[in-house]
């Protein structure tokens, strides 16, 4: 085991708590409006946590259908169930035989794409199944007001496609009572008048949570399976998935105006401490956290102190009663502060915080 990280010799700790994945994805089953399902987003390797293992969790609870971002995800998961896995990018050009080969679903996001996998269906004389996205606002993937009068002239489009869901995705969701979120829903609502005979998905993690009006037939959170939160004008009603800790690497004496880190952005205003944590920027920890986040040890916030660097970051400990012990560690994400706040004071939000956490870490999996 030469050279493997072990708890032992790691400079960084990530506990994924699969149970509570598992019991957020319960909650989406549940508040399912009846007759919807909830699939799971687990694009990204499950937002950063690893999905091959969020996938077996999930497939314990039973989840009907996921979703990843790109093909390459798709493949790389496919032989771990036997679900549909629909591909949320689109049908990439050059790439439909991998789709066919791997029984990938693509989410068709325009007319030529739909075209192509028809043919593709007609060639190979099987049906292909597929999703169909509609824009409904955001300008970012799938058909525009014009390309769904189109489809809706022209129904031999889909001829030989088997349309399992049609599709659209909120904008402003995690805001609420966001007005752009009510005209998304008439739009989506307009769009599959058209096709009555579709089933139709239309919930994110917040859109879920905003109204059982945008359930539909198939929820489709992301986010708040991982213990983000979905209501941020509330408390956060999910549990949290994610743990982190860094070990405390020296522990120093210091005197009023010494400086701290790179650039000596930060300046002690009396005689104190400083303890460097084994916590960098190549792990996830976002430079712009320098001199704005914080760190716990034990209850206590102690400030980051000066830039973060690749591999290090500095915090004040100056204020503490008792100061920490090299060998120790401190809490980056956990019971003080989680992925939400960490990402408020680093001016980003929580996916961009799991989706970063880095590759150094020892990850434990707990059941
Ligand atoms: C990422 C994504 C989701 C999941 O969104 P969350 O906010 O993480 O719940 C759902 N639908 C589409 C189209 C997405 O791109």
């Amino acid at each position: 085991m030469t050279g493997s990280i072990t708890n032992k010799s790691a400079s960084s700790w990530l506990t994924v708590d699969l149970g509570a994945l598992a019991a957020n994805y319960n909650l989406f089953k549940d508040k399912a409006a009846p007759g919807c399902r909830a699939a799971a987003v687990i694009k990204a390797d499950a937002y950063g946590l690893g999905a091959e293992k969020a996938l077996a969790a999930l497939e314990n609870r039973g989840c009907p259908f996921y979703f990843v971002a790109t093909p390459e995800e798709g493949s790389a998961l496919r032989r771990l169930t036997q679900k549909p896995l629909a591909v949320l990018s689109g049908l990439y050009k050059g790439a439909e035989s991998l789709y066919i080969h791997e029984n990938l679903i693509p989410v068709l996001n325009s007319l030529e794409e739909i075209a192509r996998w028809q043919k593709k269906a007609v060639q190979h004389q099987i049906p292909l199944r597929a999703l169909v996205h509609f824009d409904t606002g955001m300008n970012r993937l799938g058909l525009g007001v014009d390309e769904t009068a189109a489809l809706h002239a022209e129904p031999g489009i889909l001829k030989g496609l088997e349309i399992l869901y049609m599709m659209s995705h909120f904008a402003c969701a995690d805001e609420k009572d966001h007005p752009m979120t009510v005209m998304q829903y008439a739009r989506f609502m307009e769009a599959t008048a058209l096709f009555p005979a579709v089933k139709r998905s239309l919930a994110n993690s917040a859109g879920a949570f905003c109204s059982p009006t945008y359930h539909f037939d198939l929820l489709r959170p992301g986010m708040a399976l991982y213990g983000l939160n979905p209501t941020p004008w509330r408390d956060n009603p999910m549990k949290p998935v994610v743990t982190l800790r860094a070990r405390i690497l020296q522990v120093r004496a210091v005197k009023k105006g010494d400086t701290a880190g790179y650039g000596a952005s930060y300046r002690f205003e009396k005689d104190g401490y400083a303890a460097t944590v084994a916590l960098g920027y190549a792990d996830g920890f976002l430079r712009s956290l320098g001199n704005r986040g914080k760190l716990y040890y034990g209850d206590a916030a102690c400030p980051i102190a000066g830039r973060v660097s690749m591999d290090a970051v500095i915090v004040d400990t100056g204020f503490l009663e008792r100061q920490p012990v090299p060998g120790e560690s401190m809490e980056v994400i956990g019971s003080h502060q989680d992925a939400d706040s960490l990402a408020k004071d680093a001016g980003t939000i929580g996916y961009e915080i799991l989706t970063s956490l880095g590759r150094r870490y020892y990850r434990e999996y707990r059941a």
